[in-house]
């Protein structure tokens, strides 16, 4: 090593005639499969930088002319180019417990999805194109036979995410008149979701009723009049009102709704296509229940318990589904193919409830065995106390999951995973912060929550397949490796 410490004057300047010239170290045969990979471009700009920083060190007295070979070069201007060419969608690893988690992604797809995806992007298809007719066709068309025949419903379309559909059906069918709805569920998602907002985005005038904790049948009866557009309700997604409630059933307001002559819209929220307590889940309404108990129109998301891509789906009577889909927003909300391939290969899964439970990702994670978990947990708990050191102690132990993205809030799955905590048994500070750090810079970040003094990592979503995976970046970055 020809460290150079002191740089004045002469020596700085012959320490800054030894920077090769850029032409001659990329025609080097270190620099060719750099060059092949990202080309000329891309590699000279890399290069420049290079040696900029370089020559900043050497300024600093810092820096040594072994770094300037071909091959030094090579190897700094490889990982400068592979930091800069990873994409910046990532795939991570959600042990946060939270199995549709909005910021991680949501639902995750199934290989049926996918393949309906990767052909649909590589070869051109009939996304409007009526093969029977030879006519133009209409992109619901294609899936809203499917959807019917799964919610019972008459019609149905398909927008960007739920949040669309409830903007489009309320600029559809109330714009310039009023929607009553109660006062408990005036929700607000979060990313800025929230009933009062969208309804006014909408053009249409929010009529609260009854309190929030109680709202009786009359006190919809009662605000009904001439500027009355519709009846709605909004589905309770991330909170829940206990103690002394009321709340109208949509069973209740069906026969109001009919003798008055209006439409009840229903904003389902997460949705689900299938009775989830078969699988000793929390119960909710199905569309179909939904539906059938009298809503006249019904949205809900694509990528929540459906399983699916995001996406938001508006079912119910056929005029008012016809008006929907006249809207001008419509078309500027409606979907791309890759989502409608993914959303329709996801719904015929419906089609075989009895492989559902193995099949739908979501479903699979949502109700995968205790043992499972447990068995993972035990697998994994000697190579996650090599990567976090003698300073932590890793226990496998019992924990509890929520389905997130505001189904069944307060609902939660007993699940089982590994906790970290301070080996001395102290209560940690600013430890846990650093390991969590850490876990999240692995190549494929691992994410936790920190919660009651430990790290805690649920198993939930780490399937089998994944595990090899997740261990082998663990002893890579154990101490020592
Ligand atoms: C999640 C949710 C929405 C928003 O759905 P996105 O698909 O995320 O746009 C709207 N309403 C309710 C009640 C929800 O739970």
């Amino acid at each position: 090593m020809s460290d150079v410490r002191r740089n004045d004057g002469d020596e700085l300047r012959a320490l800054m005639a030894r920077v090769p010239s850029v032409e001659r170290v990329l025609a080097s045969d270190a620099f060719a499969p750099l060059c092949a990979r990202y080309g000329r471009t891309q590699v000279l700009d890399a290069l420049r930088t290079t040696l900029d920083a370089w020559r900043g060190e050497a300024q600093a007295g810092r820096a040594s002319v072994d770094a300037l070979s071909d091959a030094s070069l090579a190897l700094s201007v490889g990982e400068h180019l592979a930091k800069r060419t990873q994409s910046s969608v990532r795939s991570v690893f959600n042990l946060t417990g939270t199995v549709l988690h909005t910021n991680l992604g949501r639902a995750l797809l199934p290989d049926e999805a996918v393949s309906a995806v990767v052909d649909i992007l590589t070869r051109p298809a009939n996304l409007e194109f009526n093969l029977d007719t030879g006519a133009r066709g209409d992109r619901d068309d294609l899936i809203n036979g499917l959807i019917c025949e799964l919610t019972g419903a008459e019609a149905a379309t398909v927008v960007n995410n739920n949040a669309a559909a409830v903007l489009l059906t309320l600029s559809a069918l109330a714009s310039r008149r009023e929607v009553i709805v109660s006062r408990g569920e005036l929700v607000e998602i979060g990313g800025a979701f929230r009933i009062p907002d969208i309804m006014s985005r909408a053009g249409a005038k929010l009529r609260e009723v009854g309190t929030t904790n109680r709202t009786h049948l009359k006190d919809y009866d009662e605000a009904i009049g001439p500027k009355t557009a519709l009846l709605m309700k909004v589905h309770c997604s991330n909170y829940a009102v206990t103690g002394f409630t009321k709340e109208v059933s949509l069973a209740e307001l069906a026969p109001l709704a009919k003798a008055r002559g209006l439409a009840i819209a229903v904003d389902l929220g997460s949705g689900t296509l299938v009775d989830l307590a078969q699988w000793g889940l929390p119960r909710e309404a199905t569309v179909r229940e939904t539906v059938a108990a009298g809503a006249d129109v019904v949205s809900f998301s694509g990528d929540k318990l459906l399983g699916g891509p995001q996406a938001g789906l508006i079912v119910g009577r056929r005029d008012l589904i016809a008006k929907i889909k006249k809207h001008p927003l419509k078309r500027a909300l409606r979907v791309g193919k890759l989502t409608l391939a993914a959303l329709e290969a996801v719904l015929r899964l419906y089609r075989a409830p009895e492989n559902l439970r193995e099949r739908l990702t979501t479903l699979r994670l949502l109700t995968r065995p205790a043992d499972a978990m447990r068995l993972s947990a035990e697998r994994i708990q000697a190579a996650l106390q090599r990567m976090a050191g003698a300073e932590f102690a890793v226990a496998a132990e019992p924990m509890f999951s929520q389905i997130g993205s505001g189904a069944l809030p307060v609902d939660v799955l007993p699940s089982y995973g590994l906790a970290v905590r301070l080996a001395s048994g102290k209560r940690a500070g600013g430890q846990l912060n650093r390991l969590e750090k850490r876990l999240r810079e692995l190549p494929r970040p691992v994410l936790g929550r920190i919660a009651d003094g430990a790290l805690r990592l649920d198993l939930r979503c780490l399937e089998e397949a994944d595990e090899a995976a997740f261990v082998a970046q663990l002893e890579a970055r154990s101490a020592g490796a």
